[in-house]
């Protein structure tokens, strides 16, 4: 994962609080970054496994306030988990994506068509003369052509 950072002395409880949060929200999620800046905001990057994760600012007094009022607290969660459930989506949506580009491969061309030089699919019907490839359709141009 990330390399760890600097970051000032005074982060450090702050730090563990926002990592604490996240890991209750959910176990898998890490904090790969927590940043002492914009002024006043920190800036928090975190990830879900194979993610690169996504950068959320939070302000420096709802996160103080956070250490002791409850209120600050759940609002520091709900921003949390906000960001979680988007970047949950965005996974879902990536894996849907690559399901479907691996079906594609599985889909897509079996080879070339030795008269057309089209792609071959899966579908199509396909003759094989003297070891080459084509589409079932080319061949009867292909003897007009004289072969
Ligand atoms: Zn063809």
């Amino acid at each position: 994962m990330g390399t760890p950072r600097p970051f000032d002395r005074d982060a450090g409880p702050l730090q563990v609080l926002v990592r604490e949060l996240l890991h209750d929200l959910q176990p898998d999620a890490d904090l790969v970054e927590f940043l002492d800046s914009p002024p006043e905001h920190y800036t928090v990057r975190i990830a879900l496994p194979g993610q690169l994760g996504k950068t959320l600012i939070l302000s420096r007094r709802l996160l103080e306030a956070a250490r002791v009022n409850p209120v600050a607290l759940r609002s520091v969660r709900l921003l949390l988990r906000t960001e979680l459930s988007q970047q949950q989506t965005s996974r879902a949506l990536e894996r849907a994506r690559e399901a479907r580009a691996s079906r594609a491969v599985i889909e897509g061309p079996i080879g070339i068509c030795d008269i057309c030089e089209k792609p071959i699919r899966i579908h199509d019907r396909v003759v094989v003369r003297q070891a080459r490839v084509a589409h079932a359709r080319c061949l009867p141009r292909a003897l007009d052509a004289g072969g």
